[in-house]
C-alpha cells in the first residue's frame, strides 16, 4: 500500500514563532545556528522575523504579529504544504490571548505531520539532523475516508 506523502526539499521552509518572553531565548538560539538556518527559507510572525531578520541578515517572510493573526497565517501554509518545520518557543508561563490560535496551529502541525520544535533542546535535535540537508518523504495521514465520509449521503 502507497502512503500518502510530501517532498521536503534539501532546503527547508522553516517557520519561527516566540511569545515575548521567549524571545531572547529564539534569537540566541538564531544566532547559535546562523550557518545552519541561512540555508534554508525562513518564515516567521511578525515581530519575531523582524528581529531575526535584523540578527541573520536575510530576507525572512514575515506575517502578521502572532496575536494580530499571525499564528493562524502559519497554520494556513502548514495546510497548505509550505512550512517544513516549526520551532515556537511559546510561553509556558504566562497566558496569552491569543491561546486559541498557538493551539490551532500545534494542532495543524500534528495534523499535517510536520516537526514542531518548542523548546531549545527540540529545536537542536532537529536543526542537527541530516535530514535538514536531505530530501525527505514526508507521509501525510491518509485522510481520504475523513473526506468522504458523506460521499454515501450526497449520492
Ligand atoms: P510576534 O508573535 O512574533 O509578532 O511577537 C509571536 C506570537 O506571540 O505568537
Amino acid at each position: 500500500m502507497t502512503r500518502p506523502s510530501i517532498t521536503m526539499q534539501p532546503r527547508k521552509k522553516i517557520a519561527l514563532v516566540a511569545h515575548d518572553h521567549k524571545k531572547r531565548d529564539l534569537l540566541e538560539w538564531v544566532e547559535y545556528n546562523k550557518a545552519l538556518l541561512c540555508q534554508h527559507e525562513l518564515f516567521a510572525t511578525g515581530t519575531t522575523g523582524r528581529l531575526v531578520e535584523k540578527l541573520l541578515g536575510i530576507p525572512v517572510t514575515k506575517f502578521q504579529s502572532g496575536p494580530l493573526g499571525g499564528d493562524q497565517q502559519i497554520g494556513a501554509k502548514i495546510a497548505e504544504g509550505e512550512i517544513d518545520f516549526v520551532v515556537f518557543f511559546w510561553d509556558p508561563l504566562e497566558p496569552a490571548p491569543h491561546d486559541p490560535d498557538v493551539k490551532a496551529l500545534l494542532r495543524l502541525a500534528v495534523v499535517w505531520n510536520i516537526p514542531v520544535a518548542c523548546n531549545w533542546a527540540s529545536a537542536d535535535f532537529v536543526i542537527s539532523s541530516p535530514l535538514m540537508h536531505e530530501a525527505y518523504e514526508r507521509l501525510l495521514p491518509d485522510y481520504e475516508n475523513y473526506k468522504n465520509r458523506l460521499a454515501m449521503e450526497e449520492s
